[in-house]
């Protein structure tokens, strides 16, 4: 079997490696999921979940080297791979719970007649996900399948098999055989397992893989729930708490070195305010701490490897030549390292305001009102997350104007529990979370009966 080495991007060290599996063993782990499917089916609802949750003490033992590995293998700050970690053991309840309670038979009832809704496993489940939330993707790919009734192959990002693989490995102990497995290897294992025996396919990725994941799909008309990437604004209006906006516009483009799928990628700010904003957001830039995630105080690790790297410098290089001003950043780096970046004078004709860039940079355009800043936002293939800063009934009016799935009114793009994670347009196809959410890992059936009957 060929290896797959997983590299610490920090250094460039080896942190481990797994097998990595040809299209014949891909085949031979569908089979066993195939075969162990329906017993897991059959156990029910209730009994699935607390097989599910007998695992959260184990998780939770292993959290930390869960979130090590994570950090090793990705570059992420030492406590939000840990913190990560210990979300995907004590967090499984809550999200256990709530796929519990979406798939509860729904009776639905009129004058002549009595429907149950049945919330039935569509049988192996593909689960292929990316590096950036190594762990926390895995586990609402992965938790929402098993408790639907399907049986999982789970194929971890290429970038970061070992936290994946010891999370996931931990979790099947309490299941039975065949029930979780992971596969390993890159987009070549990817394509052969969604070309394989599999019935739906929970995607977290690019929207380039993703649209081959869907062509892939589509000849034996296989599910697939696809989230992929944004190009998410920040609005700034003219009556936005300007403290409030900043912390967010900093926090949001440098969290995770910019390798967050709702990372703010572009920031409109009304030109009434834009040096005060400015002076704010370079202030915190400046208090930001880079370097390899395990030494205390970093909050901004590197790239995850030296391709994003190239492309993040392709595109500000571009901006630079176009007329974009480098307030912070924008200077060479050693490894794979791109130092916090603040752009100003920016414009749509600029790749970097157009394309994914999932690196630290902050890229800042002035605009005259909020009508302005709407066509901006929206000018864009991509609807993740947006978010929208300034006076309350200002901003809900702005942000219920834009095309994204998720919209922040002073805050990020996350609800309350039990929201969505839904992109919309080219940003996802189908989503998870949330009782809808919950309901795209399993098949509905209605089984009608006229009430005369009863
Ligand atoms: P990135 O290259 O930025 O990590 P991708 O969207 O290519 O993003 O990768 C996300 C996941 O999809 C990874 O686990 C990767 O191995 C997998 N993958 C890549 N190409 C394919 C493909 N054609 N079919 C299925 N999975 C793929």
């Amino acid at each position: 079997m060929p290896t797959l080495v997983s590299v610490n991007p920090a250094t460039g060290e080896p942190v481990g490696s797994v097998e990595a599996a040809t299209a014949a063993d891909i085949g031979h782990v569908v089979r066993a999921a195939r075969a162990a499917q329906p017993a897991w089916a059959a156990l029910g609802l209730d009994a699935r979940a607390a097989a599910v949750k007998a695992a959260i003490p184990d998780l939770a033992a292993a959290a930390d080297r869960i979130g090590e590995l994570a950090t090793l293998e990705m570059g992420k700050p030492l406590p939000e791979g840990k913190g990560e970690a210990s979300h995907c053991a004590t967090g499984i309840g809550d999200e256990v719970d709530e796929s519990v309670d979406a798939l509860r038979p729904e009776l639905l009832e009129d004058k002549r007649t009595r429907t149950e809704l049945h919330f039935d496993p569509f049988g192996v489940c593909a689960a292929i996900t990316p590096w950036n939330f190594p762990v926390l993707m895995p586990m609402q790919s992965v938790l929402p399948a098993l408790v639907a009734g399907n049986a999982v192959v789970l194929k971890p990002s290429e970038e970061t098999p070992l936290c994946a693989d010891l999370w996931a490995r931990t979790l099947a102990k309490h299941l039975p055989a065949g029930v979780l497995q992971v596969v390993h290897g890159a987009g070549d294992a990817g394509r052969a397992l969604v070309l394989d025996d599999v019935d739906l396919i929970v995607f977290t990725g690019s929207r380039a893989t993703g649209i081959r994941i869907m062509q892939d799909a589509a000849a034996g008309l296989k599910r697939v729930i696809l989230e992929l990437g944004g190009k998410d604004p920040l609005v700034v209006l003219a009556d936005a708490d300007l403290d409030a906006a900043a912390a967010f516009a900093v926090r949001n483009s440098f969290r995770n070195a910019g390798q967050v799928c709702v990372s703010t990628e572009r920031i409109y700010v009304h030109r009434d305010v834009e040096g005060p904003f400015l002076d704010r957001v370079l202030e915190r830039t400046k208090a930001l701490k880079q370097g390899d995630g395990r030494e205390p105080g970093v909050n901004v690790g590197p790239m995850v490897n030296a391709r994003q790297k190239q492309v993040v410098e392709r595109q500000v290089a571009q901006a630079v030549a176009a007329g974009a001003r480098v307030l912070a950043g924008g200077g060479p780096a050693p490894g794979n390292f791109v130092p916090p970046t603040v752009l100003a004078g920016l414009d749509h004709s600029m790749e970097i305001m157009r394309e994914a860039n999932f690196g630290p940079v902050a890229c800042v355009m002035a605009i005259g009102s909020g009508t302005a800043a709407v066509r901006l936002a929206n000018d864009s293939p991509y609807g993740l997350g947006a978010a929208v800063f300034g006076e309350r009934t200002h901003a809900e009016r702005v942000g219920r104007a834009l095309s994204a799935g998720m919209i922040g009114i002073n805050q990020g793009c996350g609800g309350a529990s039990g929201t969505p994670w839904v992109g919309a347009r080219h940003s996802g196809y189908g989503f998870h979370s949330g009782k809808a959410g919950h309901r795209q890992f399993a098949q509905v059936r209605a089984v009608s009966r006229p009430l005369a009957t009863a």
